[in-house]
């Protein structure tokens, strides 16, 4: 097998830069084979392509492998030495990343939070990710504490400064993605972006909450009161206030860190929102022999749902009820006896989720046929929490950021905050976007000014000028 003349000065290129690196602790003789097998792999492509010429194309695909590889072995915290460790896992890899703003403890840590699975109710992973957290928190000088509940732990970790008041950061550790998504896909980043599960909604913001909790320590006589980062495992499948939210009652001011929206807008506003479940239960017939026998749950639904789409979507402004899920039916030939489905509800105020709550269970009579709605209340609505939404805006601005605000269709643990008499702003975590899927981003060129903004913040409040 022959070199191309590409390949092989690309190859010479890349030997040089291998054998530049040195790695300290578990990492360096786990890597050290590297350069035989970038080689090995390279010519094993090229025989799959029938080749006797080693082209640029198997020397990048051998590459590539070997690459991701390390990437997984040095994103595990205990491979390398803290001094070690770069951003984007433990591979040095300084042409890809310009770090401008951004400092290697952040990027650092969101390698290592964004690669433990967490997905809600896994127990065992919403608890490492607390525990991870909890660590950085001490190392940090704050207070720790960790709460347990059913669906795991709770984080608390706060510090006092000389001024007054309390402030809570809310932030959620949990994920919408199942094990094993953060050891196969790690946070990488591409130009100025990270990708990464979890890394908008919301561990990115979750680390920017604790950095500016760090900077607000390490200043124990500056102006801010009690800062309280509240972290919760469960908030991506719960329909109910947060376990903690009695330690919550009574803050001055309370900020969220979901990400930011893609304009750079924080979020002021949040509808309220539930999910209520419908069923029908009727008889079943066989449609062919005899249907009079039936009593159709599938009719009887199809005739609730169209209702509340005429009676409730649209019916005050703002209040949207799609139905979002019907399934019933299972065979061809027999009168269905059950029907399930799913509203979506979302309205400006509180007390118009209420109403269109009651309005979804007011079912017509139908002869034999049952229905009947859940019980969940859902999330209330987050209302604009008038000075402390404008001076946030205020301090964007003096950071060169955009002042802009938005209202946001979702909900958040900032609705619970809001309900109870807090002053709320969210959307405080980095900017970014496509949450809840494989392309989910944070812009890390506004890690630091919400960093800064959160800090401004608390010392501002604590002084009592907000
Ligand atoms: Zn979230």
């Amino acid at each position: 097998m022959e070199w191309s003349t590409e390949a092989k000065s690309a190859w010479k290129d890349y030997y040089r830069e291998l054998k530049k690196r040195r790695f300290g602790g578990l990492l360096g003789p786990i890597v050290k084979r590297s350069i035989a097998h970038v080689l090995r792999l390279a010519m094993i492509y090229a025989i799959l392509d029938n080749s006797n010429l080693l082209l640029p194309v198997h020397l990048r695909a051998a590459r590539a492998v070997v690459e991701y590889g390390e990437r997984g072995a040095g994103s595990h915290p205990r491979m390398v030495p803290a001094r070690a460790r770069r951003p984007g896992g433990a591979i040095r890899r300084p042409s890809t990343l310009r770090l401008r703003a951004v400092t290697d403890r952040y990027l650092s840590r969101l390698v290592e939070l964004c690669g433990v699975d967490s997905f809600t109710g896994d127990l065992a992973g919403v608890d490492r990710a607390a525990h991870l957290l909890a660590g950085w928190a001490l190392d940090d000088g704050l207070e720790v504490e960790l709460v347990p509940s059913a669906d795991g732990l709770h984080l608390i970790a706060s510090t006092q400064g000389a001024g007054t008041g309390r402030v809570l950061l809310i932030g959620h550790h949990d994920t919408v993605f199942p094990p094993p998504t953060a050891v196969e896909r790690p946070v990488s980043v591409v130009g100025e972006r990270a990708f990464g599960p979890g890394v908008a909604d919301m561990k990115g913001g979750v680390l920017i909450a604790l950095q500016a909790l760090e900077r607000l320590a390490a200043d124990p006589s500056g102006p801010h009161g009690r800062v309280e980062l509240h972290c919760v495992p469960d908030e991506e499948a719960r329909n109910v206030e947060p376990h903690t939210l009695e330690r919550m009652r009574g803050a001055d001011a309370s900020l969220c860190f979901e990400c930011g929206r893609a304009s750079g807008a924080i979020v002021t506003v949040r509808k309220a929102g539930t999910w209520l479940d419908l069923t029908a239960r009727g008889r079943a017939a066989h449609a062919g022999t005899e249907p009079h026998e039936g009593r159709s749950a599938l009719m009887a639904l199809v005739h609730e749902v169209q209702r509340i789409r005429t009676e409730i979507d649209g019916a005050r402004p703002g209040l949207t009820a799609n139905i979002t899920w019907f399934h019933s039916g299972d065979v061809k030939n027999t009168i269905p006896d059950r029907a399930e489905a799913t509203v979506d509800v979302r309205a400006m105020t509180s007390a118009d989720l209420d109403w269109a709550f009651h309005r979804v269970g007011e079912f017509a009579a139908h002869d034999g046929v049952e229905v009947r709605r859940s019980d969940d209340r859902g999330f209330p609505a987050m209302t604009r929490a008038g000075r402390l939404a404008d001076r946030t805006l205020e301090l964007l601005a003096e950071l060169g950021q955009p002042a802009l605000e938005e209202m946001a269709g979702g909900v958040s643990d900032g609705s619970w905050t809001s309900e109870i008499g807090i002053p709320t702003v969210d959307g405080l975590g980095p900017v970014g976007a496509l949450d809840h899927t494989e392309d989910e981003y944070i812009e890390l060129a506004s890690v630091e000014s919400r960093i800064e903004v959160t800090v401004r913040l608390c010392r501002e409040l604590g002084a009592g000028s907000v």
